[in-house]
Parts: structure tokens; C-alpha cells; sequence
């Protein structure tokens, strides 16, 4: 939102990513105030990513050259953004790689999650008894019901931006269509939504319900 400032009281959020149609490094902002913004760079003026492939993929050559000049023209009404949490994102990103301290994040009865994080791992694609920890019986079929017919990927996500030291590793299933749909790869960061799944008696597992790849659209 233009107008407002935003930082740790709006629950900004930092992370470094790489541009699905140039390959640039970008960062991604999000705030509770609803930014969504990719910048090229960290701090001010915060230079908001232009991406030419991305114009031209979605308007065309001569329209996307029109939009690419006029926003250059435009640079400067930018985003307002607190110095304090500026500052904590430019000591941060100095060193991108610094490790996070993962907390790993296991479910609990009721417990769902809707966070942006990164994919980290992906495994093979097995059945719905295998995924959910269940020995093949009729009861178990009838327990997973319509999950039983599916294959399943399982997936690690860590959360945790370039504004905090602390991040969550989350380790689950998604169902293997889903997972194709969402042309995710190792790497990528996502938008994604969990639920605690499990049958009485058995332990609960994550399992992944959205999974979408953050980038321009
Ligand atoms: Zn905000
Ligand atoms: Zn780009």
C-alpha cells in the first residue's frame, strides 16, 4: 500500500528468490497491510523488479517495451519502509546463507499452517498407506477414504525471511497431482497450507492442501 510505512509492526516479511521468467536474484515483500512486491535490490529506493520477459509473456513485445519505459519513468514512488527493519534486512542479507535456527515444527491435533517458506526437499512419490504411516487393511482404506487412492510426495518447507533469526521446518505429504500442478522445484519459494492429519491411534502427519510458487502473475 503507497502512503503507509511498513515493517515489524505490519509483520513485513523478506525473502530472497530468483525471478521464475529473467533468473534474476529478487527479493519478495509481503506485509499484512497486502504488499505483494518483488524490489532487485535491499534498502532505499527499493527498486521494485521490472521484469521485460514477464511483461512480454503476459502483453505482448510492444505493449511490455511501452509499460518498461513508463515505469522507469515513474521510479520513485515507492514503498515507504521502516530504517530500523531496512537495516536489519541489509545486516541480514550480507550473508544470505547464514544459518537460520530451524525449529522443527510437528503436528498437532487441529493444527493448521498457512505460511511462505521455501521447498527444500522432495521425495519419491509412494501410496497413501506409506504416506500416512498405515498398514494396507480394509480399515485402513476405509479410514483414509477418499485419500486412499492417491499417490502422495513428501516434501520439507522451511519458513523463516531475511528480517528473523528463527524459521520452521515442516516435514509432510501433498498429493502427487496437486504437487505436478504446482510446478514447484527444490529451491522455490512458496505459498503453501497444511493441515494435521491422522487417524486415532496413529501419529499425525502433515499434509500439504495448497502449495502455490510465489513470483509475478
Ligand atoms: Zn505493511
Ligand atoms: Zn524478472
Amino acid at each position: 500500500m503507497v502512503g503507509a510505512i511498513h515493517g515489524w509492526w505490519c509483520n513485513a516479511r523478506t525473502y530472497p528468490t530468483v525471478c521464475h521468467y529473467c533468473g534474476q536474484r529478487v527479493f519478495y515483500f509481503s506485509c499484512d497491510c497486502g504488499c505483494k512486491v518483488f524490489f532487485d535490490e535491499l534498502g532505499p529506493p527499493w527498486p521494485q523488479h521490472m521484469c521485460l520477459p514477464y511483461l512480454e509473456a503476459t502483453y505482448g513485445h510492444t505493449q511490455a517495451v511501452h509499460l518498461f519505459e513508463a515505469h522507469r519513468l515513474r521510479l520513485g514512488e515507492e514503498i515507504s519502509i521502516e530504517p530500523e527493519y531496512t537495516q536489519t534486512l541489509l545486516e541480514h542479507g550480507r550473508n544470505p546463507s547464514r544459518p537460520h535456527r530451524l525449529v522443527r515444527q510437528d503436528p498437532t491435533e487441529g493444527s493448521r499452517v498457512q505460511e511462505i517458506g521455501y521447498l527444500r526437499e522432495i521425495g519419491p512419490s509412494q501410496d497413501a498407506y506409506k504416506a500416512f504411516d498405515l498398514l494396507r487393511s480394509p480399515i485402513s482404506r476405509a479410514l483414509l477414504g477418499s485419500l486412499a487412492d492417491r499417490r502422495y510426495i513428501p516434501i520439507t518447507l522451511h519458513t523463516g525471511d531475511l528480517s528473523r533469526e528463527d524459521g520452521g521446518s515442516y516435514t509432510g505429504v501433498i498429493d502427487a497431482e496437486s504437487f505436478s500442478a504446482s510446478k514447484a522445484r527444490r529451491g522455490d519459494l512458496v505459498r503453501f497450507s497444511l493441515i494435521a492429519w491422522g487417524i486415532p491411534g496413529r501419529s499425525l502427519v502433515w499434509l500439504c492442501q495448497r502449495l502455490a510458487r510465489v513470483g509475478l502473475r
